[in-house]
């Protein structure tokens, strides 16, 4: 029946992990995957997680089936951290949110629903690079896949008048791609006044923005600054649309929890739009995953467990910016005459290296560092007993 499948390729990042795992070298680094690990390079439950837990669990809450978008507490409780507690957004009931299944199933649903009811056109316009999953989610959901300059190899820094020039071709009323913080995978992020010009051209242009949120408060340890490009936007009168994850900053990777939202022009519009979301979302799994919604709601809406996450979340941005401060000055001590300001200017979770793909070859084959061809690393992975390793290594290959 199935001669006519062909093999596919395995995920490029899950092969890394593969050929990590075969390694015997001690010292090898996997410096490829996307997850948060403490200074001793283990995986990390979140305090505040674990706290939500153990509350959840003595209070014997039943395993019925969530509402087909997640529950109202959720919905809002997400919603305000993205956009501020005092919205006009959430004060006017203009926003349709629901639940999804994590960033990635987030974003599936919103390429359902435009798919199905934007009337302007199927262009989705990403950054180059963009997260390697954005192409294949918005194909997957027939919309088509366009892409406008955002990275600058030269500088290793963000590409604004590339951008710009870029966004004011883009036809009316497209919908562009914008990574509302540390994006992935160069960890280059405009500036304040950069966002500003961009949302001013995008506006001009009648474009429709669509952010992916996936690391809110991970980028600069405050949830707040983090959103401010999404909350800019807003505040210049734009309807966007939004997929948010709590797989990075709360750590629930494994749970699936995250949200869609459309900014509508008003209330009596997102209730249209909600009941088709719902359409939409039955007849792809009928309704979300619960425990990891309940810890997101549960940690949301206890001052004590907010705090508490705020805090971890401010720890463990300090931590990588710490890793990037510690590799420049071990690359400095080996001697590199190299610029490597760049990993210190980035942000969030990975760093664009600037390695050519046979340094990154020569770095896994004689010194058993596992990365992405395309030379980032997960700064996540590093770690104070291997980033004078790295350097070294990072050095060798590089002079
Ligand atoms: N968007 C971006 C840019 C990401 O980097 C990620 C995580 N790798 C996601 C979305 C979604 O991830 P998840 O489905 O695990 O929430």
């Amino acid at each position: 029946t199935w001669s006519n499948v062909e093999m596919g390729p395995p995920d490029a990042i899950l092969g890394i992990t593969e050929a990590f795992k075969k390694d015997s070298s001690p010292q090898k680094i996997n410096l490829g995957v996307g997850a948060y690990r403490d200074d001793n390079g283990k995986p990390f439950v979140l305090e505040c997680v674990k706290k939500a837990e153990q509350a959840l669990t003595s209070g014997n809450l039943d395993k019925e089936y969530a509402p087909i978008g997640g529950t109202p507490e959720f919905c809002l409780e997400t919603a305000k951290l993205a956009f501020g507690d005092n919205s006009p957004v959430i004060k006017d009931g203009r926003n349709m949110t629901v639940q999804g299944i994590s960033g990635t199933g987030a974003l599936r649903l919103g390429a359902a629903f435009f798919s199905k009811f934007y009337s302007k056109g199927k262009d989705f316009w990403i950054p180059t690079p963009s997260w390697g999953n954005h192409t294949p989610i918005f194909k997957h959901a027939g919309l088509d896949v366009k892409s406008y300059r955002y990275y600058d190899p030269n500088t290793c820094g963000f590409d604004f008048n590339g951008a710009m020039e870029d966004i004011a071709k883009i036809p009316e009323g497209n919908v562009i791609v914008l990574h509302a913080c540390a994006h992935n995978p160069t960890g280059v992020d405009p500036k304040p006044e950069q966002w500003k010009e961009m949302s001013a051209l995008i506006k001009k242009k009648k474009l429709f923005p669509f952010f992916d949120m996936a690391y809110q408060g991970f980028a600069s340890g405050d949830t707040v600054k983090d959103a401010f490009a999404l909350r800019r936007f807003i505040e210049d009168g734009h309807e966007v649309a939004l997929a948010q994850s709590y797989a990075k900053n709360m750590g629930l990777y494994g749970e699936r929890a995250g949200a869609f939202t459309i900014v509508c022009g008003s209330k009596e519009e997102a209730d249209r739009n909600m009941s088709q979301m719902k359409i939409i979302i039955r007849g792809m799994y009928s309704s979300p995953p619960i425990h990891g919604a309940r810890i997101v709601t549960k940690v949301l809406t206890t001052p004590e467990l907010k705090n508490l996450w705020l805090g971890e979340v401010k720890g463990m941005a300090d931590r990588i910016i710490t890793m990037r401060e510690k590799l420049v000055a071990g690359l400095a001590k080996e001697g590199s005459s190299r610029n490597w300001q760049h990993i210190i200017d980035q942000i969030g979770m990975f760093c664009f290296t600037g390695l050519k793909p046979d340094q990154v070859e020569r770095l896994t084959k004689d010194f058993s560092i596992y990365l992405t061809k395309d030379g980032r690393i997960s700064v996540a992975g590093v770690s104070s007993s291997n980033v004078d390793y790295l350097a070294k290594a990072m050095h060798e290959v590089s002079k």
